[in-house]
């Protein structure tokens, strides 16, 4: 039985529900009196449940589809302003037990390259982050306990945090690794990582099981229930995730708002972000397997949906898409995004030799970071490298209630110039500094107290003068 507050996966994201509230959005995807009410709710900005969501979500009338793309880019213009975050994924190693079919990282794919960091080639790849701008990274691994237990994990976020550049250290870890123990989740906390992040890939129980073969892995329950853990363990910020692609996105979304209902319900605050990666071509992955894949169009449906469904949770895109998709979605809710990224085992230091790869996907987005961070400029959004929340203890409903109260402005935007300065100071190209300039004068009207205006005002030239790391 469906049951939101429930500590069991089959019945927080319940099958008969999802169906069930399938069923009720395709009745009801011409119903315009609903549709509108639907609507009429979200403008409220209070969020939606799974149901009034996939009702918007199917909705075939094109005035209302305009309409809902219309609410998307208002709440995200509310909640979060025009500013970007900008992080970068760390691959610590790509040793892996597990056995899922649409990853090269699968135990049995002989042809990939096997790679491990040692502590000093984390060192280089970390500079190398660094040395583009990088202030915000996202560590990932395969799951292999011999290879990458959780000691290693550890280590390697202690190493991450003590690397001293002339720029400034890395200011956020986030770590995506697989599903574990209360207490892992506890030492995690304990390391001082910002969200642990972890992509249910499927909501679907029988096509999940059929996925993940082999492998611990393969315990549904025990992956779907690693968001509840880790909060027992002390993590407050999680990050959602589905892989579209895998399953029908209708029963994906509904699932994935049903996880975000059960986090609200049970532990008070919901997930701090959602992601929402789209299968990729990989080493070893037969294209043809995965049928389920995603139009440009329904993608941007999808994030303008979770958008007005959950107006106060961070939306993440990764350089899985291209410049092109990018630019077509953003505006509808994304709050994050990768830059430069290399999804290969010390890839940024030396590029991979073609006969010894090892990376997780190919990117679609190869520019680099100057170059993100400039066509971010070009249309008109705030590049930021900010950390501060975390570094601040704003986590969890802390965050959640500077959100809702629409602080953000008074307080992110701030942040986010702040930021922006310091990197064009230490970074940019003259091209991209002097857009970054510009655009900074323009933005600093927009904060809304006088005193913290004045404030920035004077931190922007502390910045120019050499001083770092300011932050409301
Ligand atoms: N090993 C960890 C786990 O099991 O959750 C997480 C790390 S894995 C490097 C990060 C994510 O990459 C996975 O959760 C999956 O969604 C995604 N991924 C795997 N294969 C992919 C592919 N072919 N295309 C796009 N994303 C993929």
């Amino acid at each position: 039985m469906y049951d939101p507050k429930s500590k069991c996966a089959d019945n927080f994201i319940n099958h008969e529900e999802i169906m069930d509230t399938l069923a009720f959005a395709e009745r009801n995807k011409g119903n315009e009196a609903l549709i509108r009410e639907i609507l009429e709710k979200a403008s409220l900005r209070k969020g939606l449940t799974h149901r009034e969501a996939s009702v918007l979500l199917a909705c075939e009338l094109p005035g209302l589809n305009e309409e809902i793309y219309a609410l998307a880019e208002q709440i995200k213009k509310d909640f979060y302003g025009n500013r970007i975050v900008m992080f970068a994924p760390l691959y610590l190693s790509n040793y892996c037990i597990n056995g899922c079919v649409y990853c090269p990282y699968h135990q049995k794919n002989s042809h990939i390259a096997r790679k491990k960091l040692t502590q000093e080639e984390i060192r280089r790849e970390v500079t190398a982050l660094q040395d583009m701008g990088h202030k915000r990274l996202a560590i990932e691994a395969g799951e292999d306990p011999k290879n990458n237990p959780i000691e290693y994990i550890l280590e390697s976020i202690r190493t991450i945090y003590s690397i001293k550049h002339k720029n400034g250290s890395i200011r956020r870890v986030n770590v995506n690794i697989a599903a574990t123990t209360v207490e892992n989740y506890r030492k995690l906390k304990e390391a001082g990582i910002g969200t642990y992040i972890l992509f249910q890939e499927t909501y679907h129980k029988e096509s999940y099981e059929k996925l993940h073969p082999t492998g611990p892995k393969h315990d549904y329950n025990y992956h779907t229930e690693a968001m509840d853990r880790a909060m027992e363990g002390g993590i407050d910020d999680v990050g959602l995730g589905v892989l579209f692609g895998l399953e029908l996105y209708r029963y994906e979304f509904a699932g994935l708002l049903m996880h975000a209902e059960h986090l609200e319900a049970a532990f008070g605050v919901g997930p701090h972000t959602i992601s929402v990666p789209r299968i990729k071509h990989a080493d070893d992955i037969d294209p043809g397997v995965f049928d389920n894949g995603i139009s440009d169009d329904i993608f941007a449906k999808i994030i303008a949906c979770i958008r007005v469904a959950v107006p106060y949770t961070g939306m993440i895109i990764s350089t899985r898409e291209s410049k092109e998709c990018r630019e077509k979605v953003i505006r509808y809710g994304i709050s994050q995004i990768s830059g430069a990224s290399r999804t290969s085992v010390g890839g940024y230091c030396e590029p991979e030799p073609e006969d010894a790869r090892s990376e997780q996907f190919d990117v679609s987005d190869n520019r680099t970071l100057d170059e993100v961070v400039r066509w971010l400029m070009d249309m008109d959004y705030i590049p930021s490298f900010c950390t501060a929340c975390y570094r601040e203890g704003r986590t969890g409903d802390r965050f959640m209630s500077l959100c809702k109260q629409q602080q953000i402005l008074n307080c992110c935007h701030p942040n986010a110039l702040m930021t922006l300065q310091e990197y064009l100071e230490d970074y940019a190209s003259p091209e991209t500094k002097a857009v970054g300039e510009a655009l900074i004068r323009k933005e600093i009207p927009n904060v809304p107290r006088e005193k913290t205006r004045e404030i920035l005002v004077r931190n922007l030239e502390n910045i120019r003068n050499g001083q770092r790391d300011f932050r409301f």
